[in-house]
């Protein structure tokens, strides 16, 4: 089955919470008032969740809904 990662560049989130009200299964927002990517782990300057192929679309979701495009989701090499 293709994996897929998402990428989330917390450090340049404005804390507008539209990825956590449009994907709560995999964002919330954390005590600093930021989005976290549930269970994702920091590399280097951001954070990386490895998904499978049935959670690709609702966090291309969040993505599309990112205003500062900061969240990616891409095919694992
Ligand atoms: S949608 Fe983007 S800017 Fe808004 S809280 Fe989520 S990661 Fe941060």
């Amino acid at each position: 089955m293709t994996k897929y990662k998402v990428e989330h560049f917390k450090k340049d989130c404005i804390s507008c919470g539209a990825c956590a009200v449009i994907n709560p299964d995999f964002w919330e927002m954390d005590a600093q008032g930021m989005a976290d990517l549930k269970g994702s782990t920091k590399v280097g300057d951001h954070f990386e969740l490895e998904i499978d192929e049935k959670d690709k679309d609702s966090n291309q979701e969040a993505a599309d809904v990112c205003p500062v495009n900061i969240i990616h989701v891409k095919k694992k090499d």
